[in-house]
C-alpha cells in the first residue's frame, strides 16, 4: 500500500478534493469550480491539474500515490462508465479510464450518494460495521447500501434509492421523481414541513408554538421543547420513516442505519424517534439494528472515494 490517495466529490458547482493518507487521515481539503460548459469536457482535466499541483506543493512523489477515488452525481456502473450526468453535461463514457489517462493514477468512481455511504462506513458514523444503509435526510431522501464493505450499485445504479419507495397510494402531489406518494414526500426536510403544514391546517384550534412559517429546524427545536403538536408531527414522521426502514431491513438486513443530511443536525432525537417506530414494524430478526448519526458531513464523499480506490 502506498502512502497517499486522493478523494474527489464532483458537485454541480464545485469539485471537492481531499488529500488523504491511506490509513484514512484527511490531510487537506480544497475546492475547484465545476466547469460545466462544453458538455463538461473540462472537468476531469481541471481535477488532474489540481491534483498535480497539490503533489508539487506538498513535495509528494507520484510513486507514493495509491490512486484517486471519485464520486459522481449520477449513476456509474461497475466498470466505471458514467451512464448520464445531466447536471454536468456528461453522456456515456468511462470516467475511470479518462481521468486515469490524464493523471497516470488508478481511478475508481461511483455514484456520489453511494460513495458517501462508503465513507461513513469507513471513517464516520458507521465505523466498525461492514453492512450499513446510509439514509440522507436533506431536501430529498437519499440512500446508499454497503454490504461487506462494498457499495451495492444495482443494475441501473439505483440500489439504495429508498426515498422513492411508494408508501402512500392516496397522495395527490407529485414527487420530484414524477411518482406520487414517495417516502421522501413525507420524511425529507421538505417532507416533514409539508406534513406539519397539513397537520396545522387540519387542526387550527390546537395550541402550539408552530406557525405555517416553519422549517425542519424550527420543528425539531419545538419537539425538543416538548411542544405537543410538534411531538405529534414528529411521531407521524417517525412512523412513516420507521416503517420505510423496516421494509429496507427485510431486504438488506444491515448491522446499522447511518442517518445523515441536513436534518440529522437535530441530533439524537432523530435516531431515537426512528428507532421507536422502526421496532414496531421490523421483522423480529432485524429488530435490534443500530441507528447512528453520520459524522463526516460534506466530507463523506471524499472519504468514500479514497476507501473505494484502496480496495
Ligand atoms: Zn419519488
Amino acid at each position: 500500500m502506498k502512502e497517499y490517495a486522493f478523494g474527489v466529490d464532483i458537485g454541480g458547482t464545485t469539485v471537492k478534493i481531499g488529500l488523504f493518507t491511506t490509513a484514512g487521515g484527511l490531510m487537506e481539503t480544497w475546492e475547484i469550480p465545476t466547469r460545466t460548459e462544453n458538455g463538461g469536457s473540462l472537468i476531469l482535466g481541471d481535477i488532474a491539474e489540481s491534483v498535480k499541483k497539490k503533489l508539487e506543493e506538498m513535495n509528494i512523489s507520484a510513486d507514493d500515490v495509491e490512486g484517486i477515488g471519485m464520486g459522481v452525481p449520477g449513476p456509474v456502473d461497475e466498470a466505471g462508465n458514467v451512464l448520464k450526468c445531466a447536471n454536468l453535461g456528461w453522456g456515456f463514457f468511462n470516467v475511470e479510464k479518462e481521468l486515469g489517462s490524464l493523471t497516470g493514477f488508478k481511478v475508481k468512481a461511483g455514484n456520489d450518494a453511494n460513495i458517501a455511504a462508503l465513507g461513513e462506513m469507513w471513517q464516520g458514523g458507521g465505523k466498525g460495521y461492514k453492512d450499513i444503509v446510509m439514509v440522507t435526510l436533506g431536501t430529498g431522501v437519499g440512500g446508499g447500501i454497503i454490504l461487506n464493505e462494498h457499495i451495492l450499485p444495482g443494475t441501473n445504479g439505483a440500489a439504495g434509492e429508498i426515498g422513492h419507495m411508494t408508501i402512500n397510494e392516496e397522495e395527490e402531489e407529485t414527487c420530484g421523481c414524477g411518482k406520487k406518494g414517495c417516502l421522501e414526500q413525507y420524511t425529507s426536510a421538505n417532507g416533514i414541513v409539508r406534513v406539519a403544514k397539513r397537520y396545522l391546517a387540519a387542526h387550527p384550534d390546537e395550541k402550539t408554538a408552530l406557525t405555517m412559517d416553519l422549517n425542519s429546524k424550527i420543528l425539531w427545536d419545538e419537539v425538543k421543547k416538548g411542544d405537543e403538536v410538534a411531538v405529534k408531527i414528529s411521531d407521524e414522521w417517525g412512523r412513516i420513516i420507521g416503517k420505510g426502514l423496516a421494509l429496507v431491513s427485510c431486504v438488506v438486513d444491515p448491522q446499522a442505519f447511518v442517518i445523515g443530511g441536513g436534518m440529522s443536525k437535530a441530533g439524537e432525537c432523530i435516531t431515537e424517534k426512528i428507532k421507536e417506530y422502526y421496532k414496531l414494524y421490523a421483522f423480529h430478526a432485524s429488530r435490534d439494528v443500530e441507528f447512528r448519526l453520520a459524522t463526516l458531513g460534506n466530507n463523506a464523499g471524499i472519504y468514500g472515494g479514497v476507501k473505494m480506490v484502496l480496495d
